[in-house]
This record gives C-alpha cells, structure tokens and sequence, in this order.
C-alpha cells in the first residue's frame, strides 16, 4: 500500500499563537461565544477585599498580608527553595517557594513591597506561607471591593486569563433577559443582568454562605434558567419523538386472546389498566415511548408478553432485550412455554451463542421468520437486521448504557427484508421495564420525554416477606433454620458476599460457602451458580433449582435481577452490609413468590457503619420498593442513583436534582407553559443555555 507523501504531512504548520492557544483551550471548556462565557460561573470566591497585620494573620488560618521584601535568597537545604522575608509595622513572615522561576528571585528584591495571601503554618522562625498567591504592589494600592472569582478552569489556562476573557465577554455580550417579566416576577426570579454580574462580581458585603451553598438569589435564577432550558429541550426531543412515523399494531387477535385464556390466573387490576395503556399507545402511527414500572414480582412479563403478542398479530415482530444473559435466558423459557403451543416463533439470540447458531437466528430475524426475538444486548450489538420489528421491550431498562438504549432506538431505522418497503422510515414502538423505581425529581428530568406506566399491586395470596438482620456470629443457628426449612419442602437462596475488589475471591468464597454448606448439610442437594458458568451449566443448575431438585442454591449477584421460582421462600444474604439498598431489595424480590410464609435472612458483620446500619434497619422495616428507593435516594444522592451519566444531572452545571427539587417543579411548570405559549422566549432561551450542548441533552 503506498504510504501517503511524507513530505505534505511533515511541512512545518503556521507557528500557533498564544491567543490561538488560549482560544483552542477555551473550546476544551466547551466556551465559544461572549454568552458561553458569561455564564462560565466561578465554582468559589477568594477574599482579598482585607489585608491583616502580620500580627492578626498568625492567629488565622488564612489571611491576606501585606508587608516589604527584607530578604530574598535562594536556599539549597533541605534542598532548593526560593525563601523571601517580608515585614510590616507588626511582625515579619516567610514565604517559601518550592518551584520557583529565577525572575521570582528578582521581581522579590528586598525593598518591594506584596501581598500575600494564603494559608498561614508556623515553622521553626515564626509565621509562613508555602507557595502563597502574592502580587507585587505599589505602597497604598486600592484593595479590590468584589470578592475574587475562581472559575473552573482547563489545564494551561490561568485564572487571569478567564477573567480578563470573561470581563471582556461581559462588555460585548448582549443581555437582554430571556424571561417574560411576569414569569419572572410570578416565580420572584432575580433580574438576569444583575444576577450574573453579581456572581462574577460579588461586593465584599456579599452574604458569603449563599454564595457558597449557592441558596443566593442569584444563583437561583441561574439554576432556573438551567432547569428550565433542560425541561424546554426534553419536552421539544419528545415532540420531535412522537412526529416519528411508527406502524400502528392495530390488531389484538387470537394470539392476544388464547394467550390471555391460557394464563393459570387472572390480571390484577393493575396490570389490566397498564395493558390497556399500552394497547393504546402501540395502536397510534407514532412511537410508543412508554416505562412500565413495577415493584419486583409485580408482574411485569405478562404485560410484556402480552404487549408482544400484539405486535405479532398485526404481522410485525417483537424484540425483547434483558441485560444479563440468564434474565433473558428465564424469559426465553418463560416466554416460549407460553407462547410456542400458540404456533409462535421464538428466536434466541445472545453473545455467547455459537457462531453457526448465530447465524441461524440472525437468518431467522431477518426472513421475518422469527416472530418474537428474546436475547441479550446482543441483540444490538450483533449484526441484526429485523424484516419488521413493531415492538422493542426492553427489561431492567436502567441497566444498559443510554448508548445501549440509543442504538436499539434506531434498529428501526436499518429495517431490511421482505417487508422494507412497508416499514422503511419508521421506529419500533418501545416498552421499557424497571422494577427501579425512578425518584421524583429524575423522573421529570431524565425521563421526562417518557410516558410512565405503575404496576402499584402484586398479584394475590403473596404474603409478605419477613426480613431478619442477624450477626454472622449466629451462622450455625441460620443453618439449621436452613436445614428445617428444606425439610419442609421449601427451597433456599444462600447470596454469597459482593467483593468488589477481586472477582476471583467472589468465585473462590462462592465455592467455599457451597462447599461448607454442603458439608454442613449433608442429606440436603446444594447447587451453586455464579458468573464464571458456562450458558449451559448456569442452565442446568438453574433448572434443577427450578425444578426442585437442588434445595439450596448458593448464588453470587448473578440472581440479582429477575430470576423466578416461586417455591424459594428463605433467602440468606451473606455480608449483607456490603450490598446497596436497591440491590438487597433486588435480591430480596426472589422470595416471597408463591403461597408460602417468605423471609430474608440479612447476615452482617459488625461493627456497622452508620450507612450501612441505616440500610440494613430500612430493609427489616420496609418492603416496598418506592419507600426503599426514596431512603436509597436520600443516602446516596441521585447522581449515584442510575450511573451519573445517566441520571440528569451530568447535564446541569448549576442546579442540584436533589437539593433543587422545587426549582425542577417550577420548572417544569414553565416549561409547559412556554411551550403552549410562547415559542419566541423558548427560541431566545434554548440558544442563550443549550448552544453546543443541546445533542447531549437529546441522549
Ligand atoms: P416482575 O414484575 O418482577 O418482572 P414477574 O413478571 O416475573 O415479575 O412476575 C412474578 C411472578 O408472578 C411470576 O411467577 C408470574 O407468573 C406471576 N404473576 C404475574 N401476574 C400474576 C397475576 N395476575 N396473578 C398471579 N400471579 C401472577
Ligand atoms: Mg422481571
């Protein structure tokens, strides 16, 4: 292959300037025009409105001072350091400087007179600072009447670089105030001008405290207009959304009704009206964009499966993604035992599939085949190609990527086969299912383009879970409790501990709790499952638990999500303190499926922590989900939540989802409001707040 011509590619470039340079790395900070400038906010303030006596400063833990160089040499012990002396009428301090240029040593001659400021210690000659901030002033130089902003800043950019840029941003920009006056004084919002020049200006007198915790009017308004620009571009990406063209799945036919007729019970009340929700939406010519929450066990695969048998009687196929493989494995076998004696063709379609078998399935989807399509992300990260996909489901939706979910959002779009012509251009309808339920305030900012579907009841003669927090100390008793439990028929889950650090010691105590077990109950079958399992051994220890043929299962997390047998009424969750709330509720959900009296078994280590001991409490005291996720929320704060990425609020510099709920409320409101009626004000506001940030905002 020919090499491209060497010399085009190593002729010299233009030498940079350094405005260039800066400019480039104003960029970086995602900062363009004036406004984008203007709204680069200082992250705090420094104090150099004082200046204390030398005297004054020794008692502070920082102080600005002001003195005159009585001595500047370059010391070489310890090892090399700049050490310049400086007095005022008080007493004297040093300054030290470690990494130091040889123009230091000369703009600090003896004589000059600076100021300093920064955090005072006290070494072996009496009051110093380390590397302090210090410039070089005239004597009787006016101190600064604003505090001194700090913006957040990229590397190789100084602060007096961004403050001048911002300064002059602030001289050009034009401020015109993106609220109507009556929103504003509705809402007793601050004034837009004066907000901003106030934080890039804040006068000494300034209540520093509402500046810090950012409760300041000024800030306020800023998060307002942050919240409210992320409001106004959800609401437009859902409107964008729903303009899309989608094949309406108009036919609920005989695969609906035998189905439905087939089932041993019948739907709760619940799960008829979020089934007629979704009849309604898949019916429409534009995408159904719908989460279908419900606490575990609340039955949200019937619905599914029902929503799928829709699709297929209007002579499309449904696809249904889970994200673990044996999640997707339990629907598969779920599923097609419903569905198969109904003539329905089931395809299977995960990553650790065999090539051939693979390619089996891909043929089958893409033919069309495959009326129903269950798997893996596989499904879009393999080579799929859909003859008529109506319907994507997507189970634990919360836990693939927002790439993940972006990309099955657009299987739609590559459609091919025999029906390309009647599907070309449109999306898939899309059903997403969490047993997560989404706090508040995330609700109306990351899934604020969705429609929400809650199953709020679980199906009858569930009685309830009782949940013990027990000292591992007492493992021989919960043992016995074990071996009494089998010998009445029941079956158990024994969770082995999480080690986050080392998969391998996960595996290693996995297989050593299976082995003590089983020797501690030697008349008793116990199986053991974990992640390292091959597809088909994970199957088969699954099965047979399925079955009732092993009475102890010994399982790491890999149960977690979804799994199903409902004569497995103990659980026992080893270093139960090491687990989130929501992953204990999780695996809590495995139990209390079938008739019989459920309880969960919370083992710890001591001593606990007080998070730790708050989440074990609120496990023994609560049960329902939305209660637990409410605690998990307040413990952890919502960027932990789902992944900060996905939770909103990587979205928002200024506003905080979890302090600034009212603000999201009001918001929100506006928004609307705007929307219905004011499209001038959206247009000025989204190009004032979004500019380049607006396609990460559509994610
Ligand atoms: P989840 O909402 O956690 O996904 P599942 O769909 O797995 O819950 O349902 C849990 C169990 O409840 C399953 O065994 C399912 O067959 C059963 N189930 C679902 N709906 C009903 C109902 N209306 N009456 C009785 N049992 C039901
Ligand atoms: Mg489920």
């Amino acid at each position: 292959m020919a090499k491209p011509a060497k010399a085009a590619s190593s002729a010299p470039l233009p030498p940079r300037t350094r405005a260039e340079n800066n400019a480039n790395k104003l960029v970086k900070l995602g900062l363009r025009t004036d406004m984008d400038l203007v709204l680069h906010l200082p992250t705090r303030y420094e104090d150099e409105t004082q200046v204390f006596s030398i005297q004054q400063a020794a008692a502070m833990p920082n102080a600005q001072v002001e003195g005159v160089v009585t001595a500047c040499e370059v010391q070489y012990r310890p090892r090399r350091q700049l050490v310049v002396t400086i007095a005022d009428d008080s007493s004297q301090l040093t300054m030290r400087f470690l990494n130091f240029y040889g123009s230091q040593a000369k703009q600090l001659a003896e004589g000059t007179r600076v100021r300093a400021r920064g955090e005072v210690r006290h070494g072996f000659f009496g009051a110093e600072m380390v590397h302090p901030n210090y410039k070089v002033v005239l004597e009787g130089a006016p101190l600064p009447t604003a505090l001194t902003p700090v913006y957040p800043s990229g590397e190789g950019l100084s602060q007096a670089f961004l403050r001048k840029a911002i300064a002059d941003a602030m001289a050009r920009a034009v401020w015109h105030d993106t609220l109507p006056e009556t929103l504003r004084a509705s809402l007793k919002l601050a004034a837009f001008e004066p907000a901003v020049r106030l934080l890039h200006n804040p006068p000494a007198d300034v209540d520093e405290g509402a500046l810090e915790d950012r409760s300041h009017p000024a800030w306020v308004r800023m998060k307002f207009d942050e919240l409210l620009a992320q409001q106004l571009s959800l609401k437009r990406a859902q409107a964008a959304r729903r303009a899309k063209v989608a094949n309406p799945l108009a036919q609920i036919g005989a695969l609906s009704q035998k189905f439905l007729q087939g089932l041993p019970f019948s739907l709760t009340g619940a799960q008829q009206r979020v089934l007629a929700e979704i009849r309604a939406d898949l019916r429409a010519v534009h995408p159904m964009q719908r989460l279908l929450q419900g606490d575990v066990g609340s039955g949200k695969t019937v619905v599914a499966a029902l929503a799928a048998a829709q699709a297929i009687d209007s002579g499309f196929q449904a696809a249904l993604m889970a994200p673990t493989e044996i999640l997707a494995d339990q629907h598969f076998r779920k599923i097609a035992a419903w569905m198969e004696p109904l003539g329905v063709k089931v395809a299977w379609l995960t990553g650790s599939l065999k090539k051939k078998e693979k390619a089996e399935a891909q043929a089958r989807i893409e033919s069309g085949e495959a009326q129903l399509v269950i798997g893996t992300h596989a499904l879009i990260q393999e080579a799929v190609q859909f003859a008529r996909l109506g319907l994507v489901i997507v189970d634990e939706q919360h836990r693939f990527g927002v790439g993940q979910r972006l990309a099955l959002r657009n299987k739609g779009n590559k459609v091919v086969g025999l029906d390309a012509l009647h599907t070309r251009g449109t999306v898939p309808h899309q059903l997403m299912m969490s047993a997560t339920p989404i706090p508040r305030t995330l609700a109306m900012t990351y899934y604020a383009d969705l429609e929400v579907s809650v199953i709020d009841e679980l199906p009858p003669g569930r009685t309830p879970i009782l949940t013990r927090v027990i000292d591992q100390e007492r493992r021989d008793e919960v043992i016995a409790r074990v071996h009494a439990a089998a010998l009445e028929g029941r079956q158990v889950y024994w969770v082995c501990p999480l080690i986050e650090e080392s998969e391998a010691l996960q595996l290693q105590t996995a297989t050593d709790t299976h082995a003590t077990l089983a020797a501690a109950l030697p008349d008793l079958r116990v199986g053991l499952v974990h992640g390292r399992l091959k597809p088909a051994e994970k199957q088969q220890v699954m099965d047979a638990f399925a079955r009732g043929d092993t009475h102890v299962l010994v399982a790491t997390t890999v149960i977690e999500v979804g799994v199903d047998v409902p004569n497995a009424s103990l659980m026992v969750i080893e270093h139960a303190e090491r687990f989130g709330l929501s992953q204990l509720h999780q695996l809590r959900g495995r139990v209390g499926r079938g008739a019989a009296a459920s309880a969960c078994l919370l083992l710890y280590q001591g001593p606990l922590g007080p998070t730790a001991k708050q989440r074990l409490h609120t496990m023994r005291e609560y049960t329902d989900g939305f209660e637990i996720a409410r605690i998990d929320l307040q413990i952890r704060g919502p960027g932990e939540f789902l992944g900060a990425r996905q939770s909103g609020q990587a979205m928002l510099r200024f506003a905080d989802l979890e302090t600034d709920q009212w603000l999201v409320e009001r918001a929100r409101d506006a928004a609307q409001t705007l929307l219905r009626t004011d499209p001038a004000t959206v247009e000025a506001h989204l190009a004032r707040w979004l500019g380049v940030r607006e396609d990460y905002l559509k994610v």
